[in-house]
């Protein structure tokens, strides 16, 4: 989901300084086009960014997709790590649906403070 943001804004930059480009050396129409589809890609990923996070909506709406998936034996969860300083992780437990942030990158396991249920541990494998 994040990436997808990210491909929409990097798109964006890139379409527009080729419409530049264009518009200098080979032919303003075409130009004004490419730079056009920059300036709604970029809009769309600034859009999508409205629609990320943690929010309360995020997490109900991400719930019933949870139970739908077949995963027998393990708990289900959700990490975010930050992509910028401080690095953060954030944990939303599919058990209880708490949702808890660490300092620091994804720990190598995590159990949940709330219901106590191992949530992953990659020593295992
Ligand atoms: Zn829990």
């Amino acid at each position: 989901m994040k990436n997808r943001r990210e491909n929409f804004l990097i798109s964006g930059i890139v379409l527009i300084v080729f419409g530049a480009l264009f518009s200098l050396g080979v032919n303003i129409a075409m130009g004004g086009v490419v730079g056009l589809s920059g300036i709604i890609c970029f809009v769309i990923g600034m859009s999508i960014q409205s629609n990320m996070g943690l929010s309360p909506q995020a997490v109900a709406d991400w719930k019933p997709s949870m139970e739908m998936l077949p995963d027998a034996g393990r708990f289900m969860y959700r990490v975010d790590v930050t992509m910028d300083e401080p690095i953060k992780s954030t944990i939303l437990c599919g058990p209880c649906g708490h949702l808890e942030t660490v300092e620091g990158p994804r720990p190598d396991q995590y159990t949940c403070t709330s219901c106590n249920r191992l949530l992953w541990s990659d020593e295992e494998e």
